[in-house]
Formats: C-alpha cells, sequence, structure tokens
C-alpha cells in the first residue's frame, strides 16, 4: 500500500535531495566547464508538430511583430498558447493527485538529480506494449549499483525516433480513440517499488505517458503522484546518454497552479 505524503512533507521532503545535490556536485559529478565534459539536450523542440494526447487543444505560435522598425533596429516578438501537457514535460504530483503539489510549489532542488537510464528496446523491439519492469531496474543496479538517492529514472525504449509522426508515436491508425493506442511505459508495480525502496525525485520517458498506451485507469500515473514523484514525458535523446554517471536537470516552466508544463532537460556527465 503506497503511503500518501501531506503537502508540507512533500514540500519539505526536499532538503536532504539538496545536500545529495551539493554532494555530487563537491564530487566532481558536476563537470561544466572542465575537459571532457558533455552537455545533452534531452528536449524536443516545441512546435506546432509536437505530440501531444490527441484530446488536448492545439499549440499555437503567432508572430506579433517582425520587421525593421522607423528608428532603424530590427524588432521581433511572438505569443504562443499552448497545453501544459505537450512535447517534453513535466507532470507536477497534482496532476493526478487532489492534494498534490502543483507546478510552482515544487522545490527547485527536486529538478535536478543523478541519471538513471534502463535501456528496454530489446523487450520493446518484440512487445510494443512492454512494461518497464522491476526485473529491468534490479538487471540495471545489478551492472551500476543502487540507484541513488534523489535520481532521476528514464526509460529508454528508443521511442523519439517516431517523432514527429503520431501514427507511429501511437502506434494507431485512429489516434483519437486511446483504446487503440500501442507503446511502452512504466509497469504499476516497477513504479511501486521505487517508492517503496528508493529514494528517487523523478521518472522520465521516451514515449507519450509514463503509463503504457493501453492503460486505462493510468496507474502508474497514480502511484507517482501520490508518491510526490515528479514526472518527464516525451523526452528526447536518451541515447546519447550514459547508462550512469549523468547529472540531470529538468526545470520545468513556474506555471502558477500548473499540473506539469513545459520543460527543458538537459543532461551533463564526463567523457
Ligand atoms: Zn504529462
Amino acid at each position: 500500500m503506497i503511503r500518501s505524503r501531506s503537502k508540507t512533507e512533500m514540500l519539505y521532503c526536499g532538503t536532504s535531495l539538496l545536500l545529495v545535490t551539493a554532494a555530487l556536485w563537491t564530487t566532481g559529478d558536476g563537470c561544466w566547464g572542465t575537459p571532457g565534459c558533455q552537455i545533452v539536450d534531452l528536449s524536443h523542440t516545441l512546435d506546432t508538430e509536437s505530440i501531444k494526447l490527441p484530446f488536448f487543444p492545439d499549440f499555437h505560435f503567432t508572430v506579433l511583430t517582425q520587421g525593421l522598425q522607423p528608428g532603424g533596429f530590427w524588432l521581433e516578438y511572438n505569443k504562443f498558447d499552448t497545453p501544459e501537457h505537450i512535447s517534453t514535460h513535466m507532470d507536477a504530483p497534482v496532476h493526478f493527485f487532489k492534494e498534490g503539489l502543483k507546478l510552482h510549489e515544487i522545490p527547485i532542488q527536486r529538478f535536478m538529480g543523478p541519471g538513471v537510464v534502463i535501456d528496454v528496446r530489446g523487450k520493446v523491439d518484440r512487445n510494443v506494449d512492454y512494461r518497464l519492469g522491476v526485473a529491468d531496474i534490479l538487471r540495471w543496479e545489478r551492472i551500476y549499483g543502487p540507484i541513488p538517492d534523489g535520481a532521476i529514472v528514464f526509460m529508454w525504449s528508443g521511442w523519439d525516433v517516431r517523432y514527429p509522426n503520431k501514427t507511429l508515436t501511437f502506434n494507431s491508425n485512429t489516434i483519437e480513440d486511446s483504446r487503440t493506442w500501442h507503446f511502452p511505459g512504466f509497469h504499476p508495480a516497477a513504479m511501486s517499488w521505487l517508492v517503496e525502496n528508493r529514494n528517487i525525485s523523478m521518472i522520465g520517458v521516451d514515449t507519450p505517458s509514463v503509463d503504457y498506451g493501453p492503460s486505462t485507469n493510468y496507474e502508474t500515473h497514480q502511484i507517482m503522484c501520490k508518491a510526490n514523484i515528479l514526472g518527464l514525458e516525451i523526452v528526447n535523446n536518451l541515447g546519447l546518454i550514459p547508462a550512469s554517471g549523468s547529472f540531470i536537470t529538468a526545470l520545468p516552466i513556474k506555471l502558477l497552479n500548473g499540473s506539469g508544463g513545459l520543460t527543458r532537460v538537459v543532461a551533463m556527465f564526463k567523457n
């Protein structure tokens, strides 16, 4: 049984993560500015073709002013309107848990931590509805050691090569009908195991949802949000970072009362 955390607990549980983060930087895991340091963008570009669940409204980008001004200088500014959950984005705990933190309430230290990339591409090749399970996590730990505190745990299914083709992304010719979707995600049992046995900050997927395509009750979302774990969806380029040893920063927009929002996700690691 997963215990729900109170809002006070959720706000303060980031304090220990901050100490973990500080320790990582001083022991050299943060490599910015040093030889061999790689920085990889794990985000997709946001545009009208961006992947979102089909029942969300469309993204719009409007040029308001673009041109040489009478004063002789160039001026350009635009506006965009967007659903929260589109392209690379974060799910806040309130997305599936009424008492959960809203996007602007999440402590900033929760947005960074050691990266864990679990490769399930072989399983997904045989079953597009594959769900990352406890066995996949334990296999990763046998090679790299226990998942560190504050970790951001990614499922790498190889799905990002399908973007922005919506038919391939949802594996369906009728994407408006969610009963026809087929793509991989986290198994609810794996999510529960992480909540009960490890102290992670976030999970992430390169698919449209942390729950697999055929899900009808979004059980992984429910467990994740009740446990105050953050979610990243539609992540890019997981094949360009190591399975272990990266440091991840995932900064969502500071949207008042947001249930989620557009997020820039970056990995840093030493080659
Ligand atoms: Zn989402």
